[in-house]
Protein backbone atom coordinates (compact mmCIF):
# COMPACT_ATOMS: atom_id res chain seq x y z
CA UNK A 1 0.00 0.00 0.00
CA UNK A 2 2.71 2.32 0.83
CA UNK A 3 2.09 4.85 2.89
CA UNK A 4 1.10 5.48 6.80
CA UNK A 5 -1.22 3.20 7.68
CA UNK A 6 -1.80 3.53 11.64
CA UNK A 7 -5.55 2.81 11.90
CA UNK A 8 -6.69 -0.42 13.73
CA UNK A 9 -9.81 -1.04 14.98
CA UNK A 10 -10.81 0.28 18.59
CA UNK A 11 -11.50 -1.67 21.58
CA UNK A 12 -13.39 -1.56 24.46
CA UNK A 13 -11.11 0.06 27.62
CA UNK A 14 -12.06 -3.41 30.06
CA UNK A 15 -10.91 -5.05 26.84
CA UNK A 16 -7.51 -3.20 25.96
CA UNK A 17 -6.73 -3.49 29.95
CA UNK A 18 -6.87 -7.32 30.00
CA UNK A 19 -5.00 -7.65 27.37
CA UNK A 20 -2.11 -5.37 28.44
CA UNK A 21 -2.25 -7.60 31.96
CA UNK A 22 -2.30 -11.34 29.89
CA UNK A 23 0.10 -9.92 27.19
CA UNK A 24 -2.33 -10.63 24.57
CA UNK A 25 -3.29 -9.28 21.41
CA UNK A 26 -6.39 -7.66 19.82
CA UNK A 27 -4.84 -6.50 16.56
CA UNK A 28 -1.55 -7.72 14.30
CA UNK A 29 -0.69 -6.13 11.36
CA UNK A 30 0.93 -7.75 8.85
CA UNK A 31 2.71 -7.26 5.54
CA UNK A 32 2.84 -10.50 3.19
CA UNK A 33 5.21 -8.31 0.31
CA UNK A 34 7.23 -5.52 0.55
CA UNK A 35 6.82 -4.65 -2.78
CA UNK A 36 4.73 -2.13 -4.52
CA UNK A 37 4.25 -0.64 -7.47
CA UNK A 38 3.76 3.14 -6.40
CA UNK A 39 6.17 5.49 -5.18
CA UNK A 40 3.83 7.33 -2.91
CA UNK A 41 6.27 10.81 -1.92
CA UNK A 42 5.10 10.80 1.98
CA UNK A 43 5.15 6.57 2.13
CA UNK A 44 6.69 5.34 6.02
CA UNK A 45 8.90 3.42 3.83
CA UNK A 46 12.24 4.38 1.93
CA UNK A 47 11.15 2.93 -1.82
CA UNK A 48 14.48 2.86 -2.82
CA UNK A 49 15.78 1.20 0.23
CA UNK A 50 13.40 -2.10 -0.99
CA UNK A 51 14.90 -5.26 -0.37
CA UNK A 52 14.93 -6.73 -3.96
CA UNK A 53 15.71 -10.49 -3.25
CA UNK A 54 12.63 -11.01 -1.05
CA UNK A 55 14.69 -14.02 0.21
CA UNK A 56 14.16 -13.40 3.30
CA UNK A 57 10.47 -13.69 3.26
CA UNK A 58 8.34 -15.56 4.98
CA UNK A 59 6.74 -18.42 3.71
CA UNK A 60 2.78 -19.20 3.25
CA UNK A 61 3.23 -21.44 5.88
CA UNK A 62 5.19 -19.23 8.10
CA UNK A 63 2.74 -16.63 7.81
CA UNK A 64 0.13 -18.58 8.74
CA UNK A 65 1.69 -20.28 11.26
CA UNK A 66 1.99 -16.38 13.07
CA UNK A 67 -2.04 -15.77 12.46
CA UNK A 68 -2.58 -18.74 14.20
CA UNK A 69 -0.19 -17.66 17.08
CA UNK A 70 -2.11 -14.25 17.06
CA UNK A 71 -5.52 -16.01 17.36
CA UNK A 72 -4.14 -17.82 20.46
CA UNK A 73 -3.03 -14.40 22.14
CA UNK A 74 -7.01 -13.03 21.73
CA UNK A 75 -6.43 -11.37 18.43
CA UNK A 76 -9.92 -10.54 16.92
CA UNK A 77 -8.55 -8.82 13.39
CA UNK A 78 -5.41 -8.77 10.59
CA UNK A 79 -4.87 -5.98 9.40
CA UNK A 80 -2.82 -6.04 6.25
CA UNK A 81 -0.43 -3.40 5.06
CA UNK A 82 2.97 -3.48 2.79
CA UNK A 83 3.77 -3.06 -0.06
CA UNK A 84 0.91 -3.52 -1.42
CA UNK A 85 -1.50 -6.41 -0.26
CA UNK A 86 -2.91 -7.10 -3.78
CA UNK A 87 0.24 -7.65 -5.34
CA UNK A 88 0.75 -10.88 -3.17
CA UNK A 89 0.71 -13.49 -5.44
CA UNK A 90 -0.94 -15.65 -2.53
CA UNK A 91 -3.43 -12.84 -1.33
CA UNK A 92 -6.47 -14.38 -2.16
CA UNK A 93 -5.29 -17.90 -0.25
CA UNK A 94 -4.29 -16.15 2.70
CA UNK A 95 -7.63 -14.43 2.83
CA UNK A 96 -9.22 -17.58 2.71
CA UNK A 97 -7.16 -18.45 5.52
CA UNK A 98 -7.75 -15.70 7.94
CA UNK A 99 -11.64 -15.90 7.59
CA UNK A 100 -11.45 -19.85 8.06
CA UNK A 101 -9.73 -18.96 11.18
CA UNK A 102 -13.01 -16.78 12.57
CA UNK A 103 -10.74 -13.42 12.06
CA UNK A 104 -11.85 -9.98 10.56
CA UNK A 105 -9.34 -8.97 8.15
CA UNK A 106 -8.66 -5.00 7.74
CA UNK A 107 -6.48 -4.62 3.73
CA UNK A 108 -5.18 -1.21 2.55
CA UNK A 109 -4.77 -0.88 -1.19
CA UNK A 110 -3.67 1.31 -3.50
CA UNK A 111 -6.42 -0.53 -5.83
CA UNK A 112 -3.88 -2.25 -7.78
CA UNK A 113 -6.07 -5.45 -8.84
CA UNK A 114 -9.30 -4.87 -7.94
CA UNK A 115 -10.63 -6.34 -11.05
CA UNK A 116 -14.33 -7.19 -11.29
CA UNK A 117 -14.14 -10.46 -9.85
CA UNK A 118 -11.63 -9.62 -6.93
CA UNK A 119 -13.77 -6.71 -6.05
CA UNK A 120 -16.29 -9.58 -5.56
CA UNK A 121 -14.16 -11.77 -3.71
CA UNK A 122 -13.51 -9.31 -1.12
CA UNK A 123 -16.76 -8.60 -0.66
CA UNK A 124 -17.64 -11.98 -0.58
CA UNK A 125 -15.46 -13.06 2.31
CA UNK A 126 -16.44 -9.78 4.21
CA UNK A 127 -13.09 -7.56 3.70
CA UNK A 128 -12.97 -4.14 4.89
CA UNK A 129 -10.98 -2.76 1.91
CA UNK A 130 -9.62 0.19 2.82
CA UNK A 131 -8.87 2.45 -0.66
CA UNK A 132 -6.34 5.00 -1.21
CA UNK A 133 -7.44 8.06 -2.14
CA UNK A 134 -5.61 11.60 -1.51
CA UNK A 135 -7.59 13.91 -4.05
CA UNK A 136 -10.40 14.40 -6.28
CA UNK A 137 -7.86 16.04 -8.63
CA UNK A 138 -6.13 13.47 -11.26
CA UNK A 139 -3.05 14.79 -11.88
CA UNK A 140 -2.08 15.52 -8.37
CA UNK A 141 -2.84 12.18 -7.42
CA UNK A 142 -0.72 10.98 -10.28
CA UNK A 143 2.00 13.26 -8.82
CA UNK A 144 1.85 12.07 -5.00
CA UNK A 145 1.50 8.73 -5.85
CA UNK A 146 4.84 8.85 -8.16
CA UNK A 147 2.97 7.25 -10.86
CA UNK A 148 0.96 8.46 -13.82
CA UNK A 149 -2.30 6.57 -14.08
CA UNK A 150 -2.58 6.05 -10.20
CA UNK A 151 -5.61 8.10 -10.14
CA UNK A 152 -7.68 5.81 -12.75
CA UNK A 153 -6.28 3.00 -11.14
CA UNK A 154 -7.89 4.29 -8.19
CA UNK A 155 -10.97 5.24 -10.18
CA UNK A 156 -11.25 1.43 -11.53
CA UNK A 157 -11.45 -0.24 -8.16
CA UNK A 158 -13.66 2.47 -6.56
CA UNK A 159 -15.99 1.31 -9.49
CA UNK A 160 -15.56 -2.50 -8.82
CA UNK A 161 -15.71 -2.20 -5.22
CA UNK A 162 -19.50 -0.58 -5.84
CA UNK A 163 -20.44 -2.99 -7.96
CA UNK A 164 -19.77 -5.40 -5.90
CA UNK A 165 -21.99 -4.69 -3.02
CA UNK A 166 -20.04 -2.30 -1.11
CA UNK A 167 -21.86 0.54 -1.12
CA UNK A 168 -24.62 -0.90 -0.68
CA UNK A 169 -24.29 -3.36 2.53
CA UNK A 170 -21.83 -4.35 5.24
CA UNK A 171 -20.16 -0.64 5.61
CA UNK A 172 -16.54 -2.35 4.95
CA UNK A 173 -15.13 0.12 3.11
CA UNK A 174 -12.84 2.72 3.92
CA UNK A 175 -10.92 5.55 2.12
CA UNK A 176 -7.62 6.33 3.68
CA UNK A 177 -5.66 9.98 3.24
CA UNK A 178 -2.27 11.42 4.35
CA UNK A 179 -3.05 15.25 5.02
CA UNK A 180 -0.20 17.03 3.22
CA UNK A 181 0.41 20.48 1.97
CA UNK A 182 -0.58 19.79 -1.81
CA UNK A 183 -4.34 17.85 -1.11
CA UNK A 184 -5.13 19.89 2.51
CA UNK A 185 -7.51 22.33 0.96
CA UNK A 186 -9.25 18.94 0.11
CA UNK A 187 -9.59 17.03 2.84
CA UNK A 188 -12.72 18.37 4.25
CA UNK A 189 -14.85 17.65 0.72
CA UNK A 190 -13.06 14.19 0.79
CA UNK A 191 -14.03 13.77 4.38
CA UNK A 192 -17.94 14.56 3.45
CA UNK A 193 -17.91 12.74 0.23
CA UNK A 194 -17.02 9.65 2.56
CA UNK A 195 -19.34 10.13 4.95
CA UNK A 196 -22.04 10.60 2.71
CA UNK A 197 -21.57 7.24 1.14
CA UNK A 198 -21.08 5.67 4.70
CA UNK A 199 -17.59 4.78 4.04
CA UNK A 200 -15.14 5.32 7.17
CA UNK A 201 -12.53 8.18 6.22
CA UNK A 202 -9.06 6.75 7.01
CA UNK A 203 -7.41 10.13 7.72
CA UNK A 204 -3.85 10.57 8.97
CA UNK A 205 -1.13 13.23 9.18
CA UNK A 206 2.82 12.31 7.91
CA UNK A 207 4.73 10.34 10.12
CA UNK A 208 8.25 12.01 9.23
CA UNK A 209 9.96 8.64 8.14
CA UNK A 210 10.74 7.00 4.94
CA UNK A 211 10.50 9.07 1.69
CA UNK A 212 8.23 11.40 3.91
CA UNK A 213 11.11 12.51 5.23
CA UNK A 214 13.20 13.69 2.12
CA UNK A 215 10.65 15.94 1.08
CA UNK A 216 9.87 18.68 3.26
CA UNK A 217 7.38 20.50 0.71
CA UNK A 218 4.68 18.20 2.42
CA UNK A 219 4.32 19.08 5.87
CA UNK A 220 1.82 21.28 7.09
CA UNK A 221 2.59 23.57 10.05
CA UNK A 222 0.32 23.25 13.65
CA UNK A 223 -2.07 25.83 12.87
CA UNK A 224 -3.03 24.55 9.79
CA UNK A 225 -3.28 20.93 11.77
CA UNK A 226 -5.47 22.54 14.44
CA UNK A 227 -7.79 23.84 12.73
CA UNK A 228 -8.33 21.20 10.43
CA UNK A 229 -8.79 19.16 12.78
CA UNK A 230 -11.24 21.17 14.65
CA UNK A 231 -13.31 22.14 10.96
CA UNK A 232 -13.79 18.49 10.56
CA UNK A 233 -14.63 17.39 14.15
CA UNK A 234 -17.40 20.24 13.96
CA UNK A 235 -18.61 18.77 10.86
CA UNK A 236 -19.02 15.50 12.08
CA UNK A 237 -20.89 16.48 14.97
CA UNK A 238 -23.16 18.71 13.39
CA UNK A 239 -24.16 16.74 9.98
CA UNK A 240 -23.20 13.22 10.67
CA UNK A 241 -23.43 12.62 14.50
CA UNK A 242 -19.98 11.39 15.30
CA UNK A 243 -18.51 13.35 18.33
CA UNK A 244 -14.90 12.78 19.00
CA UNK A 245 -12.46 15.43 20.35
CA UNK A 246 -9.53 16.45 17.73
CA UNK A 247 -6.20 15.27 18.10
CA UNK A 248 -3.42 14.18 16.30
CA UNK A 249 -2.14 11.75 14.73
CA UNK A 250 -5.76 10.50 13.28
CA UNK A 251 -8.21 12.61 12.19
CA UNK A 252 -11.60 11.37 14.52
CA UNK A 253 -10.23 8.42 16.04
CA UNK A 254 -7.44 7.77 18.07
CA UNK A 255 -4.40 5.24 17.99
CA UNK A 256 -4.39 3.17 21.33
CA UNK A 257 -2.59 0.03 19.23
CA UNK A 258 0.55 -0.56 21.00
CA UNK A 259 -1.55 -1.64 24.18
CA UNK A 260 -2.86 -4.58 22.47
CA UNK A 261 -1.05 -4.77 18.89
CA UNK A 262 2.26 -5.39 17.22
CA UNK A 263 3.34 -5.20 13.09
CA UNK A 264 5.32 -8.29 11.52
CA UNK A 265 7.05 -7.43 8.24
CA UNK A 266 7.45 -9.77 5.44
CA UNK A 267 10.68 -11.11 6.56
CA UNK A 268 9.23 -11.62 10.21
CA UNK A 269 10.72 -8.96 11.93
CA UNK A 270 8.07 -8.19 15.02
CA UNK A 271 8.16 -4.00 15.89
CA UNK A 272 5.59 -2.03 17.94
CA UNK A 273 4.08 -0.21 14.54
CA UNK A 274 5.06 0.85 11.46
CA UNK A 275 6.62 4.27 12.92
CA UNK A 276 8.58 3.00 15.89
CA UNK A 277 10.05 0.28 13.45
CA UNK A 278 12.86 -1.32 16.39
CA UNK A 279 12.81 -4.73 15.72
CA UNK A 280 11.42 -6.25 19.24
CA UNK A 281 12.47 -10.12 17.65
CA UNK A 282 11.76 -12.56 14.66
CA UNK A 283 9.21 -14.95 14.70
CA UNK A 284 11.51 -17.42 12.71
CA UNK A 285 13.83 -17.60 15.73
CA UNK A 286 11.22 -16.89 18.72
CA UNK A 287 7.10 -17.16 19.33
CA UNK A 288 5.22 -14.14 19.25
CA UNK A 289 4.24 -14.79 22.87
CA UNK A 290 7.52 -14.70 23.46
CA UNK A 291 9.11 -11.52 21.60
CA UNK A 292 5.34 -9.46 23.06
CA UNK A 293 6.12 -11.12 26.17
CA UNK A 294 9.86 -9.62 26.95
CA UNK A 295 10.67 -7.23 24.82
CA UNK A 296 11.42 -3.65 26.52
CA UNK A 297 9.93 -1.79 23.74
CA UNK A 298 6.52 -3.38 23.19
CA UNK A 299 6.25 -3.30 27.01
CA UNK A 300 7.27 -0.06 27.76
CA UNK A 301 4.42 1.01 25.28
CA UNK A 302 2.05 -1.11 26.75
CA UNK A 303 2.51 0.41 29.95
CA UNK A 304 2.75 3.75 28.45
CA UNK A 305 0.91 6.12 31.28
CA UNK A 306 4.23 5.06 33.56
CA UNK A 307 6.61 5.33 30.81
CA UNK A 308 6.11 8.16 28.59
CA UNK A 309 8.28 11.45 29.36
CA UNK A 310 7.15 14.96 28.59
CA UNK A 311 4.05 16.84 28.23
CA UNK A 312 2.51 14.01 26.95
CA UNK A 313 3.22 12.41 30.58
CA UNK A 314 0.59 14.44 32.15
CA UNK A 315 -1.54 15.92 29.46
CA UNK A 316 -5.50 15.88 30.07
CA UNK A 317 -5.53 13.67 27.35
CA UNK A 318 -3.14 11.29 28.62
CA UNK A 319 -5.37 8.73 29.82
CA UNK A 320 -6.30 7.77 25.83
CA UNK A 321 -3.74 9.89 23.38
CA UNK A 322 0.15 9.05 23.29
CA UNK A 323 0.00 11.04 20.47
CA UNK A 324 2.02 9.69 17.70
CA UNK A 325 4.95 7.13 18.97
CA UNK A 326 6.35 7.15 15.45
CA UNK A 327 6.75 10.72 14.83
CA UNK A 328 8.31 10.98 18.52
CA UNK A 329 10.84 7.82 17.86
CA UNK A 330 11.62 9.55 14.28
CA UNK A 331 11.96 13.26 14.90
CA UNK A 332 13.84 12.40 18.53
CA UNK A 333 15.43 9.33 18.44
CA UNK A 334 13.11 8.50 21.49
CA UNK A 335 9.88 6.73 21.32
CA UNK A 336 8.75 7.35 24.89
CA UNK A 337 9.52 11.13 24.25
CA UNK A 338 6.52 13.70 23.77
CA UNK A 339 4.92 13.81 20.29
CA UNK A 340 6.68 16.77 19.02
CA UNK A 341 3.89 17.17 15.93
CA UNK A 342 1.37 17.36 18.08
CA UNK A 343 -0.34 21.26 18.67
CA UNK A 344 -0.16 20.90 22.41
CA UNK A 345 3.88 21.02 21.89
CA UNK A 346 3.75 24.00 19.69
CA UNK A 347 6.03 25.33 21.66
CA UNK A 348 9.18 22.78 20.35
CA UNK A 349 8.69 23.88 16.94
CA UNK A 350 11.74 25.35 16.55
CA UNK A 351 13.61 22.38 17.77
CA UNK A 352 11.76 20.12 15.74
CA UNK A 353 12.10 22.23 12.78
CA UNK A 354 15.90 22.17 13.20
CA UNK A 355 16.11 18.65 13.69
CA UNK A 356 14.12 17.66 10.45
CA UNK A 357 16.42 20.13 8.46
CA UNK A 358 19.70 18.77 9.78
CA UNK A 359 18.21 14.78 8.62
CA UNK A 360 17.20 16.33 5.46
CA UNK A 361 20.74 17.82 4.35
CA UNK A 362 21.82 14.15 6.09
CA UNK A 363 19.81 12.31 2.92
CA UNK A 364 19.72 15.01 0.72
CA UNK A 365 22.62 13.22 -1.09
CA UNK A 366 21.23 9.88 -0.65
CA UNK A 367 18.12 10.35 -2.47
CA UNK A 368 19.88 12.76 -5.40
CA UNK A 369 21.91 9.81 -6.03
CA UNK A 370 19.33 7.62 -6.63
CA UNK A 371 17.46 9.85 -8.76
CA UNK A 372 14.43 10.10 -7.04
CA UNK A 373 12.30 12.08 -9.50
CA UNK A 374 9.69 13.41 -7.32
CA UNK A 375 11.02 15.01 -4.09
CA UNK A 376 12.47 18.22 -6.12
CA UNK A 377 9.12 18.74 -8.04
CA UNK A 378 7.03 18.60 -4.64
CA UNK A 379 9.40 20.35 -2.53
CA UNK A 380 8.80 23.22 -4.87
CA UNK A 381 5.05 22.92 -5.51
CA UNK A 382 3.52 25.71 -3.71
CA UNK A 383 -0.12 24.52 -2.63
CA UNK A 384 -2.43 25.27 -5.59
CA UNK A 385 -0.10 25.54 -7.92
CA UNK A 386 1.05 21.72 -8.47
CA UNK A 387 0.55 21.54 -12.31
CA UNK A 388 4.66 22.79 -12.89
S1 LIG B 1 2.12 5.48 16.90
FE1 LIG B 1 1.94 6.77 15.07
S2 LIG B 1 3.04 5.60 13.47
FE2 LIG B 1 2.55 4.17 15.14
S3 LIG B 1 0.56 3.26 14.59
FE3 LIG B 1 0.14 5.01 15.94
S4 LIG B 1 -0.25 6.72 14.57
FE4 LIG B 1 0.81 5.13 13.37
S1 LIG C 1 0.30 16.49 24.14
FE1 LIG C 1 0.58 14.30 23.79
S2 LIG C 1 -1.00 13.28 25.08
FE2 LIG C 1 -1.58 15.46 24.86
S3 LIG C 1 -3.00 15.54 23.11
FE3 LIG C 1 -0.92 15.97 22.33
S4 LIG C 1 -0.11 14.01 21.68
FE4 LIG C 1 -1.88 13.58 23.02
Amino acid sequence: MNFNNCVVPEFPKEMIENAIIDNNLLTMEIEFTRACNLNCVYCYMDNNLFCESRECDLTREEFQNVIMQAKDLGVKTIVVLGGEPMLYPYISDMIKFIRKQDLYIEIFSNGINVTEFNARFLFEHDVTFVLKMNTFIEKLQDLISGKEGTYAQIQEAFKNLENAGYLKEKNLLGISSVICNQNIDEIVKLWQWARERKITPYFEIITPQGSARANNGLYINYKEMKDLFYIISNIDRGTYGYTWEPQPPLVGMKCLRHQYSCLVTSCGNVQPCVGVNIKAGNVKEKSLREIIKNSEVIQNLRNYRQTIKGHCGHCVNSDNCYGCRGTAYQLTGDYLASDPLCWKNAERENYIKSYVGRMQAKNRNKFAAKNYSNEEYLVKAKRGNYFL
